[in-house]
């Protein structure tokens, strides 16, 4: 077994989490980020204090081309054992004053970033019989929030798309989850009112970065050899 993961979206916030977290595992990081040149940096330090190797790789998930060049020459040697579909933002606004570009921008990182990351990479894990592929969806995929058509939308959108990859690929012994987090300490919370959220939280706090990574870790562990299709909640119970 290769171990190598791929994670998107790993220059801050959950997606850098993921990638320390699974180098403390033992897993050498393909990284992937969009433009954080200092962010996916200092998460590569963090990655090689822990002994493993990190490769970085700049590109937009939602440019298919884009994810070819970077990804074509590395596939051709290894395949990672891991992928972790993580890279994503928001464009908050009600339906009727949201404009179509911040409508596709949010369907295509978290659908077609997916879409494009994960492709070539399963079709190499089919043949190795092996693998893990972890989507990070969000509560708002199964709430539903105001505000957020688009997002909520792309999220249920890869809860669904989740579902179904886990059932063409479990024949060959390749197990697909999603991880839905509730409000997590990051960039991604900047704008919003913390304070009044915690409140509405059960347990009373935001989630951290490494409370995700946490479960994405025994999600691709041994320990998870018969989870596959399943929508993993970590929101401090403010959804069950
Ligand atoms: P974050 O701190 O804003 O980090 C987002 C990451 O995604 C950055 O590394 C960013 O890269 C990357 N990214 C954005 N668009 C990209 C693209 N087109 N191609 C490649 N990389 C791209 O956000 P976060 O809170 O860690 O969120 C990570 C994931 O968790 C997202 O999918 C988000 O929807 C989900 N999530 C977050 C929360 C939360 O409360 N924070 C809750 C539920 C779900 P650069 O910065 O380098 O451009």
């Amino acid at each position: 077994m290769s171990k190598i993961a791929l994670i998107t979206g790993a220059s801050k916030g959950i997606g850098a989490a993921i990638a320390v977290q699974l180098a403390e595992d033992g897993y050498d990081i393909w990284l992937n980020y969009r433009s954080d040149d200092a962010g996916a940096h200092k998460t590569a330090e963090q990655i090689k204090q822990h002994g493993q190797q990190c490769t970085l790789l700049k590109f937009d998930v939602t440019d298919e081309k884009a994810v070819e060049e970077n990804l074509s020459s590395l596939l051709e040697k290894k395949v990672p054992y891991i992928v972790v579909n993580n890279a994503g933002f928001t464009r908050d606004s009600i339906m009727m004053m949201m404009d179509s570009s911040d409508w596709n921008k949010v369907l295509q990182v978290h659908l077609t970033g997916f879409f494009n990351v994960t492709k070539p990479v399963v079709s190499r894990m089919l043949r190795k019989r092996t693998g893990r592929i972890i989507n990070i969806a969000s509560t708002s995929g199964e709430t539903g929030v105001a505000g957020q058509t688009n997002y909520c939308a792309a999220k249920a959108g890869l809860i669904g798309a989740t579902k179904s990859l886990a059932m063409e690929v479990a024949k060959r012994n390749i197990l697909v989850n999603a991880v839905t987090p509730g409000f997590i300490d990051t960039d991604m919370l900047s704008e919003l009112p913390v304070d009044e959220i915690k409140n509405t939280i059960p347990l009373k706090r935001l989630g951290t970065p490494k409370e995700v990574a946490g479960v994405v870790s025994f999600l691709c562990s041994d320990k998870a050899s018969y989870i596959t299709g399943q929508t993993i909640a970590v929101n401090g119970g403010i959804y069950t």
